[in-house]
């Protein structure tokens, strides 16, 4: 209910005007986003990388429809690896592509094309590209891209949601040498036919999924705020004798940074998720959506006078 409530928001260009513009709800913003523009995103980036994190660096796009939108974020991407190589960012700082953002619902070769410009550039600046899930309608077109991409770029890395059906079958291909896989549960409202309806099915195909990557021979990148799932990876890693450089840890920028800093202090790598870009609203508001709590901070924030 509250879930429909903010993604119902998303869709409200009047609501976006006053999250923007009310001082408190800036802080939100702000809380969640890198920014808006590229020198925005690379100080953050600088920061986080001066405190011990790594960092995957997401330029938020809307839903490509046009040639030239996927163009557009093409060249972004071009235009932030070449700034993270000249200012020394690399490796600390990757990048995560979402293919539908390169074009892959108007013609998957042009996103693949463009993908590969992508991880050409990422290869030049000493750095990694991460491909985001989408909904399952994309997986299997998502994961032919990364197994044309690997084999001329092949520390490029891939996202598999536990919430699917398949993921357990997707994480036993790919966890193979070399291979990089972020496990999250997965962000898209699906039908019960190829996901599982309830948390706690999700939770223990996580933990299933988490077993297959961690005893492989790839290198898992468990993505969860979930504490108990955390402290699952944790024993695992210890269970499966992988030292710190053979996993790690991702959250998402503003979402538990405590635990961020206590993971990293801990010795873990830790990578945050770092959305950056003009459509910084639909993003937010579907963070907004993971968290009951957040209704009322939102409220509170757009009313606020100061
Ligand atoms: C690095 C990273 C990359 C991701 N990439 C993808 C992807 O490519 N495709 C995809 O579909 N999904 C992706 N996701 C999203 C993911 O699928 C989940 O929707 C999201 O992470 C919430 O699930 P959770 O594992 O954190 O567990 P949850 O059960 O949602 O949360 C566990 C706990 O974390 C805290 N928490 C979680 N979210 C918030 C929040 N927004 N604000 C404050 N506290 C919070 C709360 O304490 C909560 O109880 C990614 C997530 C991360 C962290």
């Amino acid at each position: 209910m509250l879930r429909s409530l903010f993604l119902a928001a998303a869709g409200s260009a009047r609501l976006e005007r006053l999250v923007e513009s009310a001082p408190v709800s800036r802080g939100i913003v702000q809380r969640f986003v890198a920014g808006r523009s590229a020198d925005e995103v690379l100080r953050v980036s600088r920061d986080l990388a001066d405190d011990g994190m790594t960092v995957s660096l997401d330029h938020l796009g809307g839903d490509t429809r046009t040639v030239e939108q996927a163009v557009a974020t093409r060249d972004e991407y071009l235009a932030v690896l070449g700034r993270l190589r000249d200012l020394a960012l690399t490796p600390a700082v990757e990048v995560s592509v979402k293919l539908s953002a390169l074009g892959q619902s108007i013609d998957e070769k042009l996103a693949y094309e463009h993908a590969r410009a992508v991880c050409a550039a990422a290869a030049e600046a000493g750095t990694t590209v991460t491909l985001d899930a989408e909904d399952h309608s994309t997986t299997d077109a998502t994961l032919e891209t990364l197994a044309g991409l690997r084999k001329d770029f092949p520390s490029t890395g891939a996202a598999l949601q536990a919430h699917l059906r398949r993921t357990e079958g997707d994480c036993r291909e790919l966890a193979t040498a070399g291979s990089r896989v972020r496990l999250c549960k997965g962000a898209y409202s699906e039908p019960e036919s190829v996901a599982f309806p309830s948390a706690l099915d999700v939770d223990k195909s996580f933990v299933r999924c988490l077993n297959i990557l961690m005893s492989g021979e790839g290198y898992p990148m468990v993505a969860t705020h979930d504490p108990r799932l955390i402290a699952i990876a944790e024993d695992r890693a210890r269970w499966f004798d992988r030292s710190s450089g053979e996993y790690e840890f991702q959250l998402l920028y503003g979402v538990r940074p405590e635990e961020q800093a206590r993971l990293a202090a801990s010795g873990h790598t830790v990578r945050v998720y770092l959305p950056y870009g003009e459509q910084w609203y639909g993003y937010l508001m579907r963070r907004l959506a993971e968290r009951p709590a957040n209704v009322g901070v939102l409220a509170r924030a757009v009313t606020s006078k100061k």
